[in-house]
């Protein structure tokens, strides 16, 4: 189903809560959607908007905002918004007693959501990403990552579409150049395809990834069981004061509701060390910190 909406009001759909309009503001629901649409038609520029977490709006924007409504792995499957006909919704392949675990989610699926499903189904893979706001499509462009690992660690193809040939097409990861919180889609790619899913790579045999900082010593004298349930659990302690050792608590807390999250200044190794935050060294100059 393709909405449309004209001088439309985006304060509620981006993470500032900036008050800002769009000309036109277009939801689609289905892949076809993106067919049917006529878009010389549309006011320009076209830009496809997630969860709004990752933009800041100064001001209106002229052009339309398209959201990639898709929450089921069929393409023109039903829209049902409640979390609970969500999950069930998750295709898990009849071969999901073994490893790995394809799982392929709609481009509107919350993250989150998918984290908390996947620890809740025993999955491993995306679990030090739990709490990260935003949805799946935007994973995939902004090679989002938490505590060692990045969506580019569990993302076995991308379904998108291409605006320059009006075609669908899969894409493989290892052509995205994803790179620390970057990809193609960013950068050659940018404004060129709309993701419309993305299939990500799951296990049931655990695999915790715990090397970063000190979350494996913090959980083990937190006397907690590796579960990827309890990687991505919550609610847990949420940490108050940023000069907190990140090993004091653990994976997926940093995104705890109420904690600011900051644009990782870089700092230098010695400044990382005074405030005892493991620094994410990806960088070529000083390090990035995350709180
Ligand atoms: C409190 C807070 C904590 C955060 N913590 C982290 C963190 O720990 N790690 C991390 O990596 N990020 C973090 N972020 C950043 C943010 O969560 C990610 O960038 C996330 O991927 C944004 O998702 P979104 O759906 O809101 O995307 P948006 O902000 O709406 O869009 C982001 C980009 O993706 C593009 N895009 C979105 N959907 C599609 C689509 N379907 N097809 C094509 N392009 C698309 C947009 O055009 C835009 O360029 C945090 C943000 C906040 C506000």
């Amino acid at each position: 189903m393709v909405t449309k909406t004209a001088n439309y009001d985006l304060s509620s759909r981006n993470t500032f809560r900036m008050r800002v309009r769009c000309a036109l503001y277009v939801e689609v629901t289905a892949e076809e959607d993106l067919l049917a649409l006529d878009w010389a038609s549309l006011p320009q520029p076209v830009m496809v908007m997630g969860g709004g977490s990752n933009l800041l709006f100064t001001q209106d924007f002229p052009g339309t905002v398209l959201h990639c409504g898709m929450r089921f792995t069929r393409p023109s499957g039903p829209r049902n918004d409640k979390d609970a006909q969500l999950v069930a919704s998750f295709v898990i392949p009849s071969e999901a007693s073994v490893s790995p675990t394809l799982v392929t989610l709609g481009a509107g699926v919350v993250f989150d959501d998918f984290c908390a499903w996947a620890a809740a189904e025993g999955l491993w893979g995306p679990e030090n990403l739990s709490l990260i706001p935003g949805e799946v499509g935007a994973s995939a462009v902004q090679n989002i990552g938490a505590y060692g690992v990045e969506a580019k660690d569990i993302i076995a193809e991308i379904r998108a579409y291409d605006r320059t040939t009006g075609q669908f097409v899969t894409i493989d990861p290892a052509t995205c150049a994803y790179g620390y919180r970057t990809s193609k889609f960013k950068t050659e790619w940018k404004g060129r395809f709309v993701i419309t899913a993305v299939t990500y790579r799951l296990s049931r045999t655990p695999q915790p990834k715990l090397d970063y900082g000190g979350i494996r010593k913090a959980l083990e004298e937190m006397g907690v069981s590796m579960g990827s349930q309890t990687v991505a659990s919550r609610p847990l302690p949420t940490r108050t004061d940023p000069s907190n050792d990140v090993a004091a608590v653990g994976p997926s807390l940093l995104h705890g509701r109420g904690w600011p999250w900051v644009c990782e200044p870089t700092l230098t190794p010695i400044s990382s060390n005074a405030l005892r935050i493991p620094p994410y060294s990806s960088l070529g100059c000083g390090v990035r910190l995350r709180r």
